[in-house]
């Protein structure tokens, strides 16, 4: 493991709730506290049956969705609550009055997680900015419930302007049988159009937008504009790689086009941010810093000969097929 230059100590997990299976959600339900979820660099250690039943959670979402979870995780000054709605993480992250938040999960879970946040003492009206990590659906989504009820500032990197502004996603590539299987459908899950008030083309401080002090940064990879954001020691990537279904370790996202690119952007990540020691993604997660150095390496062993990086024109959205009346 690389060793950070900051001092600060390693971010723990203070308290996490993981709704267990339950019938179809309510908007207005508060979330509710369940057995805790381990850390990072515990949850390797975390006891087998714990991780059964988040096993068995997840499985049996694929039939019928699991209600939103909550996990804080406290670095330095820094809370993060990752909520999680549909398998979709939404993080939102304070340093004393100031808050952001990290992706918005899909426009249909919108009313969910705004009633989550509340439960969690978060006011939707007090958050700095919605920073999308990119333009699918499941990420993009909520957006605009934010900016049309609060007027929250939307930040979005600019490679993803066809993707927020027709609200569909670009080609999806499965990377595995998982993703094939459900590939159709999420290639289709759409949203209603969003415009961000600020698209970052390669760098953008976040204080002056924002008010919480941090960077973002485009990564282009998993889509054209898709961005990194770093606060202290913590990173969000978005899709660039998910978390692992069980433990803590870094996977291929099931959807990436180049994953020779991919590996070759991983190394990327964590030279440009030797200080990020937790990577908090846009599925599962968080993920240790040195799981995503072994997931860099497989993934250059596998695929050795990543073609250069080339500054590529956005991705059209895809064009949707007719629909049945
Ligand atoms: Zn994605």
């Amino acid at each position: 493991m690389n060793n950070p230059p900051c001092s600060s100590p390693a971010p723990t997990v203070d308290a996490a709730a993981r709704v267990p299976c339950a019938p179809p959600r309510a908007v207005s339900r508060a979330v509710p506290r369940a057995p805790l979820r381990a850390p990072p660099a515990t949850a390797a250690r975390a006891g087998r049956s714990s991780r059964l039943a988040l096993a068995a959670c997840v499985g049996l979402t694929a039939l019928s969705g699991c209600g939103a979870s909550v996990a804080t995780v406290r670095a330095g000054d820094l809370t993060v609550r990752t909520l999680t709605l549909n398998y979709n993480n939404v993080h939102v992250v304070q340093r004393g009055a100031h808050t952001v938040v990290v992706d918005a999960g899909l426009q249909g879970d919108a009313a969910e997680l705004d009633a989550a946040m509340r439960a969690e003492g978060i006011d939707p009206a007090k958050v700095g900015a919605v920073i999308v990590t990119h333009g699918h659906a499941d990420h993009a989504g909520g957006a605009r419930w934010f900016k049309q009820r609060y007027g929250t500032k939307i930040i979005a990197g600019s490679g993803d302007q066809p993707l927020l502004r027709s609200g569909r996603n670009d080609k999806l590539c499965s990377t595995g049988t998982l993703a094939s299987w459900q590939e159709d459908q999420h290639q289709h899950a759409t949203y209603t159009p969003v415009e961000a008030d600020v698209w970052v083309g390669t760098s953008q401080e976040l204080a002056p937008v924002a008010g919480l002090a941090g960077r973002v940064e485009a990564l282009p990879g998993h889509t054209q504009g898709s961005l990194v954001v770093l606060v202290g020691q913590l990173a969000f990537v978005g899709d660039l790689f998910r978390g692992g279904l069980v433990g803590s370790s870094a996977v291929r996202h099931l959807y990436m086009c180049d994953l020779a690119a991919n590996g070759r952007d991983l190394t990327e990540l964590l030279a440009r941010w030797p200080q990020a020691t937790t990577f908090f993604t846009g599925h599962f997660g968080p993920v240790a810093r040195d799981e995503v150095v072994a997931l860099a390496a497989r993934l250059r062993a596998e695929f050795p000969k990543a073609s250069p990086k080339q500054t590529l024109p956005p991705k059209p959205a895809v064009p949707l097929p007719p629909r049945a009346e």
